[in-house]
């Protein structure tokens, strides 16, 4: 496997909510994701929002809070530092948190969009970084064309942006390796990416501290957490 990544030049890291557990960031999924008394398929979804956008919007304020208090760890600061040296390697991401880019990763692939976005919910255009972080209560953003703004993410029942998946699937398509980390990669469509270097004999390796429905059809597996494994990688490159 040391040989392998050694020798390539376009490796596709493909990164979940593993990556983000030792910063601090909650997966805002299971028991320990709950907020008032929501779970996360109440709330991030368009029917949600259209019913109840000021909840959506507290709830995702609360979100941006605690991701902004937390900080990269060792396993984004090894990734970004890897890319000066090897620009080929480059991260898609199902984490819309940011840490990457706070990391100092360029040209992160944000797959399920940006927690620091805003986009119209009418006519799409980008809106500006959330201005209310801090207050929940704030009125909520609205667009010029005067619809809401809403976070610019991927919500359950959503598709992925068809520019960005398209990136994706490039990079995978390109890449000599593809390193799978701290996702168990079971929704589609980010599901078949790794899928698809495997059926085309591209070395896959999965960086997780447990099995996942992947972890049959890896050719290496790397039983550790994100801010372990990557550092330890990162220094035999
Ligand atoms: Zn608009």
């Amino acid at each position: 496997m040391l040989a392998t990544l050694q020798q390539a030049t376009r490796v596709a890291v493909i990164t979940g909510a593993g990556m983000s557990a030792e910063s601090g960031v909650p997966t805002f999924r299971g028991a320990g994701g709950l907020w008032r008394s929501y779970r996360p398929e109440d709330l991030a979804t368009p029917q949600a929002f259209a019913r109840d956008p000021q909840t959506v919007w507290e709830w995702y304020r609360w979100r941006q809070r605690l991701i902004a208090a937390a900080s990269p760890n060792a396993g984004h600061t090894a990734l970004a530092a890897l890319q000066i040296v090897r620009p080929g390697w480059r991260v898609l991401t199902q984490n819309v948190d940011g840490l990457h880019q706070r990391a100092g990763n360029p040209g992160v692939l944000e797959m399920h969009g940006s927690i620091w976005r805003t986009r119209c919910v009418s006519c799409r255009r980008p809106g500006p970084t959330d201005p209310a972080l801090d207050e929940e209560t704030a009125p909520l953003p609205r667009c010029v064309c005067a619809a809401l703004m809403r976070p610019d993410v991927v919500w359950f029942g959503e598709a992925l942006d068809a520019d960005v998946l398209a990136a994706a699937w490039t990079v995978v398509e390109n890449a000599e390796a593809v390193i799978v980390v701290g996702t168990s990669a079971v929704v589609y469509p980010v599901a078949a990416l790794p899928r698809a270097a495997r059926a085309r004999n591209v070395p896959l390796i999965e960086i997780n501290v447990e099995d996942t429905p992947l972890t049959g059809s890896v050719t290496h597996v790397i039983r550790a957490t994100a801010a372990t494994a990557l550092p330890a990688l990162a220094s035999q490159l």
